[in-house]
């Protein structure tokens, strides 16, 4: 039988697995399954040529059970409502492993920003705000940066908000840059919380970080800062990294001011300098000890997974692993640390950002830190225990943490 690769289904079925294992009541389990809210939209936007395009928007609202939905935005050719529902089901489950009081949500546009101009973007980023300003609200449904849209795009949501709601109000978006009520370490959060997840597992496992071998697949926000922070922070050696159009390898490791360098002038890592090239699968093959998918779903798969050598797979990416990669990578010994509880780090900053926003008073980089630690290592040993005490690989153990927060909460309002 043929992989399903349908994000979306695969979500299901983790849930499904989670579910059998909780023994969830049949009414709760048919609740979760499903989104509880979704909103699909056209927005027009007047190119620079003059024409007006048509992008189709998506704004999937999970599950707000546990607080107001939480979840960013995607700008990507290839998004469709079934990946933006699973990340917003993965957001759900997120939110409650983390223990932030937030739901799940996210958001997605199909349109290649790639081959748009920043004029473009801005009316297209206004144009989705548009379309959602009467759903989204600090007490409702709150969007963050993801794929392809950065602080920047924040500012533009957050400004054509405000000014169609004619107050000040910037806790309806996070991500949003310093001057615009950012919080100090959101950038590089998801990076760091994944770090302190790998540094909890490297313990347990009698794993040294100083020296130890990694590989990351994908240098944007996420992968570019994983680099910069195992190798300043760590002392690990980043051996491999790449982005959609391939890697680089160098086995004395790779200075994240290089490649960032040769990123920022070429547009991409492949030929940085003092490098051999590398293809995105062989990244993912190295004898490494920690891997890091930090780009796209679906790039562990049964195809690739029995070529894993990391000990320690660390998802930062969202859905990279497929069930049968899962299946075999487990089989293998390899600890998992599963996407929401892996890059659980940016959401828990953005909770932060809501609270300083709410309460106006900003705090500084090493109080975030400290506090996202604090957050992340508890996440991180609740799922730990979960796992050994049911018996049970790690992303299931995530599930069973988070179903039964969320499950717990739908139930006290007397929903199912
Ligand atoms: P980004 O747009 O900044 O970077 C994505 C990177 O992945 C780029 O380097 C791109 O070239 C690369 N990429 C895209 N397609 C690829 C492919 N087929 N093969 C290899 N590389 C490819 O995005 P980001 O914010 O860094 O997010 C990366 C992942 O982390 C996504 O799965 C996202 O959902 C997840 N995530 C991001 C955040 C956040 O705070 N930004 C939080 C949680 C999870």
């Amino acid at each position: 039988m043929k992989e399903n690769l349908n994000p979306f289904a695969i979500a299901q079925a983790q849930l499904d697995e989670a579910a059998a294992v909780l023994q969830l009541d049949p009414d709760m389990h048919a609740f979760l399954r499903e989104p509880t809210r979704e909103f699909h939209f056209s927005i027009p936007v007047r190119m620079d040529d003059s024409r007006t395009r048509t992008f189709r928007g998506f704004r999937v609202q999970y599950n707000d059970a546990r607080g107001p939905a939480k979840g960013g935005i995607r700008f990507h050719p290839d998004e469709t409502i079934d990946t933006v529902r699973a990340l917003a089901a993965w957001m759900t489950w997120k939110t409650a492993v983390a223990d932030v009081p937030l739901g799940g949500g996210k958001g997605g546009v199909i349109c290649n920003p790639r081959e748009m101009s920043q004029g473009e973007l801005e009316r297209l980023s206004r144009g989705y705000m548009r379309a959602i300003a009467r759903y989204v609200g600090l007490t409702k449904d709150v969007p963050a940066p993801d794929v392809n849209t950065n602080p920047q795009i924040m500012s533009w949501m957050l400004d054509e908000y405000e000014t169609l709601m004619g107050h000040r109000e910037p806790g309806v978006i996070t991500g949003k840059p310093l001057p615009l009520g950012g919080s100090a370490g959101r950038t590089p959060a998801t990076a760091m919380g994944g770090l302190f997840t790998i540094r909890e597992t490297a313990r347990l496992l009698d794993l040294g970080l100083e020296g130890a071998t990694c590989a990351i697949q994908g240098y944007g926000n996420v992968g570019s800062h994983a680099h910069e922070i195992a190798h300043n922070m760590f002392g690990m050696k980043v051996v491999a990294v790449s982005d959609e159009f391939g890697g680089v390898y160098h086995a004395n490791g790779l200075e994240p001011e290089v490649v960032s360098g040769h990123l920022w002038q070429a547009g991409k890592v492949s030929n940085c300098p003092d490098t051999e090239s590398i293809t995105n699968q062989e990244l993912l093959e190295l004898d490494v000890d920690i891997l890091i998918p930090a780009a796209i779903e679906n790039q562990l798969t049964s195809q690739n997974a029995d070529r894993v050598k990391a000990r320690i797979v660390a998802e930062l990416a969202n859905g990279p692993t497929t069930p049968e990669a899962d299946n075999i990578l487990n089989d293998k010994g390899v600890y998992i640390i599963p996407d929401f509880l892996c890059n659980a780090g940016g959401v828990i900053v953005s909770y932060f950002e809501m609270v300083q926003n709410a309460y106006q008073y900003y705090w500084d980089a090493k109080l975030i830190n400290e506090r996202l630690d604090q957050k992340m290592t508890t996440a991180f040993h609740a799922v730990h225990n979960m796992s050994r005490s049911k018996k049970v690989d790690t992303r299931v153990a995530a599930y069973l943490v988070a179903v039964n927060r969320v499950a717990e909460a739908v139930r006290l309002r007397g929903w199912v």
